[in-house]
């Protein structure tokens, strides 16, 4: 018996050494070039407040500026002439249908698409859209994760148009589709989506912001809003080798494969040459984001091989949320068209670096006092009254993050970070935060309360009056923290990178809202005492420095010291998902977001449902993609393998060859593929068990966190020493070194 070949590897091999980049220099067929300026294009498959104020009638557009400063659903009165308007905009782009696209607990978006077709009274074909059909859809509740509120409730759910986010086209599959961003509640009003909590808290965090600054004496702040960039990294790999590959399609993370002896330690990939094919789909992607209004100006090669990111410039968080989402969807798409298939899970490969979404956040004044427009609330100013305004946003930051560590924490928890978070190259479960030398000094300084009560004078003598250094000091930041001050912004570096990152943002509004809060009612208690404003926040400010020392680490996050470190410290280390999970029905997390009204009790509970349902639905669907491939395709081809040795070690004896080596190595890989049955065996009895608790959905994710993940381990181990031991011929799978080095 001979080895039998394996052609579909073989020869995918064979034809991905030929596959040329695809050079997209004349566009998608909409006449935009590459190489004419992106300015020429940028957003013109959206249909925003610009393009609204230039076709609607003055008074139509006030109103809708009306709703969508403030928030709120579109009048039902100038509904139908905003929809004419974005109807003739769409078919004139040659779109033929509408969806209100929505973010459903799912991680992605959802979309349902209807036709502008409808007939006359004489049965006659037109093109029409009501004012009803772009306010308001009915999708069917029950089909979208609910994590329980559907048992309670009705299982109806809506979308409605949230105004505020522009409307889009999508181009795929030679057909252009209108995109009416919506939120998506039941018909209760509970929030079934991302978004709808996401603008809440949004809400909330203003409201909290602009009562603080009124007391600090800055007038006419009409809002304060979140300011998000977000980093995207994500992997490129050829699509034939994703295709053979039953881990990365089932759960989009290899489960199996041995690391190659190259990995990134030569450290050459980080911001290395892009390569051409790579090139070229980026570039694509960009185009068509451009086209959509989502300005990516960032790209590069990330540390690990066949590892990119693309980042845009920050824009307001609602709509860098939804921007993220198209980047996302847009990333996959384009892939696909040169034959390359993206992957976003943050660990699709061990033992080399997975990938995060680093959330730039920072908190910015819309007014209409021209002196405060758009500054950005933690920039250091220039004058001890500017600081002292950057001081208290920055203690409101450290308290909320304090007091909420273990919240900001199950924001994060998937499956998928459970694997990135505190292996070699991500922030630990633990949360602290980086602050930066000169402003750890300040802050200690301050703490330590040495200076006299003026606040004024005890800013200059503090050298906080002017503060030009602080920038300089975080641009040679620490990257192994999971939440940084960057000079003029907080860094979220721990949030997964196959993440909506609406609710880790929920998370982290909520509780700087709460701080906000709290420090506006001390400042006004002790303001009345006949203090001055400025002293008296000088004085909260001390205290909530001195108070949440214990989130503050400049040192290595990466190090087994800082976990020993954090525990004395009292700080949460929640390694699992499912004790992450758990903060989010404890009772701080309960009465904050209930106080602050961004999720009720039974909003909140469903969420956590839906979260640890989704981890043990994504648990499970590995342990069943890896006993099929132990079955299937690791286990036939040892077996394979063990034969062409035994028929090859035969031939030897009988041609009477007295060193038969053929023996012992037929032996060797015996051992492994006996070991490697009695490990596929404790998966098989590990996912019988797990699927026996099913009733029991905590306990159920608690196995499967420990002893379900640990088989899964130890099968992959001998797996990969069986990768590593028989015939490259005969393996079944494309093999890290041909996945992350594509020649
Ligand atoms: P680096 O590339 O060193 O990480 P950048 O200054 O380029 O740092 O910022 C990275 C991301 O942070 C970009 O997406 C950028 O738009 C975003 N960013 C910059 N300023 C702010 C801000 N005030 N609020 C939110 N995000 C910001
Ligand atoms: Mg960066």
């Amino acid at each position: 018996m001979t080895a039998p070949a394996h052609p579909s590897r073989k020869s995918s091999l064979r034809d991905l050494t030929s596959r040329v980049p695809r050079i997209t220099s004349a566009n998608n067929g909409d006449g935009h070039a590459h190489d004419l300026p992106t300015s020429s294009y940028f957003g013109i498959n959206t249909f925003g407040a610009r393009q609204m104020r230039d076709k609607l009638p003055k008074d139509v557009y006030a109103k809708l500026v009306a709703a969508i400063r403030q928030g709120k659903k579109l009048d039902l009165e100038i509904a139908p002439t905003v929809a004419q308007v974005i109807k003739e905009w769409a078919i004139g782009r040659g779109v033929t249908h509408f969806t209100h696209w929505f973010q459903p607990q799912t991680g992605l978006t959802a979309e349902k698409h209807d036709a502008f077709l409808n007939f006359d009274d004489d049965r006659q074909p037109l093109e029409s859209f009501s004012g009803s059909q772009l306010i308001q859809s009915e999708p069917d509740a029950s089909s979208f994760p609910s994590g329980g509120l559907r048992a309670t409730w009705e299982a109806r759910g809506y979308t409605a148009w949230n105004p505020s986010s522009p409307v889009f086209i999508v181009e795929a599959g030679g057909t252009k589709t209108l995109c009416i961003p919506s939120v998506f509640i039941g018909y209760n009003g509970e929030a079934l989506d991302e978004m709808t909590p996401l603008l809440r808290s949004s809400d909330v965090l203003s409201a909290k912001a602009i009562e603080l600054l009124e007391l600090l004496g800055d007038k006419g702040v009409q809002r304060v809003f979140t300011t998000l960039g977000p980093e995207q990294e994500y992997f490129l790999i050829d699509r034939g080798h994703f295709a053979l590959r039953p881990d990365l399609v089932m759960a989009g993370r290899t489960l199996v494969g041995a690391p190659p002896p190259r990995g990134q330690q030569l450290e050459d990939h980080y911001f290395g040459g892009i390569p051409e094919r790579i090139q070229a789909c980026i570039a694509e992607a960009e185009h068509e984001l451009y086209k959509l209004g989502v300005p990516i100006v960032t790209r590069h090669n990330e540390v690990a091989p066949s590892q990119f990111e693309m980042a845009p410039m920050f824009e307001e968080t609602d709509i860098a949320v939804d921007h993220n989402q198209m980047a996302m969807a847009v990333l996959r798409r384009v892939a696909l068209r040169h034959g390359l298939q993206a992957l976003l899970n943050e660990k699709p490969f061990a033992g080399i670096n997975g990938s995060g979404k680093h959330c730039n956040w920072s908190l910015a004044i819309s007014a209409d006092n021209p002196e405060i427009d758009g500054f950005n609330l933690l920039k250091p100013g220039k004058t001890p009254h500017q600081n002292i305004r950057f001081l208290v946003f920055l203690a409101a930051v450290l308290k909320g993050v304090h007091r909420h560590a273990g919240l900001l924490r199950a924001g994060i928890a998937s499956s998928g970070n459970e694997h990135r978070l505190g292996a070699n190259e991500a922030p630990p479960a633990i949360i602290s935060v980086f602050m930066g030398a000169s402003l750890t000094a300040m802050i200690e300084s301050i703490a330590a309360g040495k200076t006299s009560a003026n606040a004024a004078q005890a800013m200059i003598k503090l050298g906080v009056a002017k503060l030009p250094e602080v920038e300089k000091d975080n641009t040679d930041r620490n990257r192994t923290s999971p939440f940084a001050f960057t000079g003029n912004k907080f860094e979220f570096r721990a949030v997964g990178s196959s993440a909506s990152i609406a609710f880790p943002i929920v998370l982290l509004n909520a509780a700087v809202a709460e701080a906000l809060g709290e420090i506006a009612d001390e400042v006004r208690a002790n303001t009345k005492k006949g203090k001055s404003v400025d002293d008296v926040v000088l004085g909260v400010v001390r205290q909530i420095f001195k108070d949440t020392a214990s989130i503050r680490f400049e040192g290595n996050n990466y190090s087994d010291e800082w976990v020993k470190e954090a525990e004395k410290r009292g700080l949460p280390n929640l390694r699992r998902t499912p004790e992450a999970l758990e903060q989010l029905v404890g009772r701080p997390a309960r009465t904050l977001l209930n106080k602050l009204n961004i999720l009720s009790k039974a909003e909140l509970e469903s969420r956590y449902h839906v979260r640890l349902e989704r981890y043990v639905k994504d648990i499970l669907i590995e342990m069943h993609t890896l006993k099929e491939i132990l079955d299937t395709l690791v286990i036939p081809a040892a077996f394979s393998y063990s034969g062409s040795l035994a028929a090859s070690a035969a031939h030897a004896v009988s041609a009477g060859i007295k060193n038969v080596p053929q023996v012992a190595a037929a032996n060797e890989v015996g051992a492994l593929i006996e070991s490697l049955r009695t490990k596929r065996d404790a998966l098989v009895a590990a996912i019988e068990k797990a699927e026996g608790l099913h009733d029991d959905l905590p306990k159920q994710a608690k196995f499967l966190t420990s002893t379900g993940a640990e088989s899964m381990v130890a099968a992959r181990e001998v797996a990969d020493q069986l990768e590593l031991s028989i015939s490259d011929d005969c393996w079944p799978l494309p093999k890290y070194r041909e996945m992350l080095f594509p020649v």
